[in-house]
């Protein structure tokens, strides 16, 4: 008989996300571990008790979920998990820090229902964030042909700067332009050439006003806000690929529904096997697959 799914939720973050409790829980998981305000000193041994507990045959039945407000501190968590495992010890994993790989990957296919990347220019408002670092990442890397021109956006342009270092160190050839948006004008001027926009911003922050629609590139507005005011003004949260003018729309909802179907299917996968390891890209392409 086999064991009971057992999903041990890690987050750095003093309350560990309810949303990705639950979203664990309506993904068929049987029983959820939660662990808030975990640190990389932490993980060897919860990861141990992961391992050690069940039979070989059985480490399916565990995995291990990742999430958290900081990127890059959720990061330096799986990367410890990872070098916790040995030889065939090992349970799978999947990262989503502030659902960001799960988002990113269901609004890069959303576009991608209107656009091909390649050769072209592409705008992320607000892509310090979470959820738009995922998304320039997965627009510059080889799942969408690599080969696009990708504005990433901050109201600082160092904040900018620093996310495009980040993104080559795992897409060298990424091409990236750090671009400063610190007023409606600048965020105007950096779609004006664009062919797709993606707005990332924090909830109830407008990054984009009116205007937009008359851009003559621009096939496809994506905007992943979900609380008013829209960060792509004129978008409505029920957007999916509404067209105003020629522009294909969608706003958070319009992609929230592909984001929960992707992030519950990975869920799902987890306990097929005790071997995978779902982060961005990995989750993109059984977003893909859906
Ligand atoms: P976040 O970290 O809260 O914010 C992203 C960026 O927004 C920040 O890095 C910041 O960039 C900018 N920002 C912050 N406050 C701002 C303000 N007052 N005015 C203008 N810009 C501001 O967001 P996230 O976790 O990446 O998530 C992005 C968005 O996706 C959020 O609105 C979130 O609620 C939404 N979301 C949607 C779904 C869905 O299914 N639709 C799922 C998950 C998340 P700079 O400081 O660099 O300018």
């Amino acid at each position: 008989m086999s064991k009971p799914k057992i999903l041990i939720q890690f987050d750095p973050d003093n309350q560990a996300s309810t949303f990705d409790s639950i979203v664990a829980i309506d993904s068929g998981v049987d029983q959820l571990l939660v662990h808030g305000g975990v640190m990389e000193d932490d993980v060897q041994g919860l990861v141990h008790g992961a391992i050690f507990t069940r039979g070989m045959e059985d480490l399916k039945s565990t995995a291990l979920f990742f999430g958290g407000s900081n990127v890059a501190v959720t990061e330096t968590l799986v990367a410890k998990a990872k070098s916790s495992f040995f030889g065939p010890m090992q349970v799978s994993l999947m990262a989503d820090p502030n659902g960001s790989n799960t988002t990113a990957a269901a609004a890069v296919l959303s576009a991608m229902n209107h656009i091909n990347f390649a050769n072209k220019e592409v705008t992320v408002l607000a892509g310090t964030g979470p959820v738009g670092m995922r998304i320039a990442h997965l627009i510059a890397g080889p799942a969408t042909t690599g080969s696009a021109t990708i504005n990433v956006c901050s109201r600082k342009l160092a904040k900018a700067k620093e996310v495009c270092r980040q993104i080559r160190i795992t897409v060298p050839d990424a091409q990236l332009i750090p671009v400063e948006t610190s007023s409606p004008q600048q965020a105007a001027d950096s779609v004006c050439n664009a062919h797709a926009v993606f707005a990332a911003g924090a909830a109830g922050a407008e990054l984009l006003p009116q205007g937009w629609e008359n851009n003559k590139n621009l096939q496809v507005a994506i905007d992943v806000n979900g609380v008013p005011p829209a960060g792509i003004a004129g978008i409505h949260v029920m957007d999916k690929a509404e067209k105003h003018g020629n522009i294909h729309c969608y706003g958070a909802i319009g992609v929230g529904g592909l984001k929960m179907k992707i992030h519950k299917r990975c869920i799902q996968m987890l306990f097929e096997s005790n071997r995978q390891t779902l982060e961005v890209e990995e989750i993109f392409a059984i977003g893909q697959s859906i």
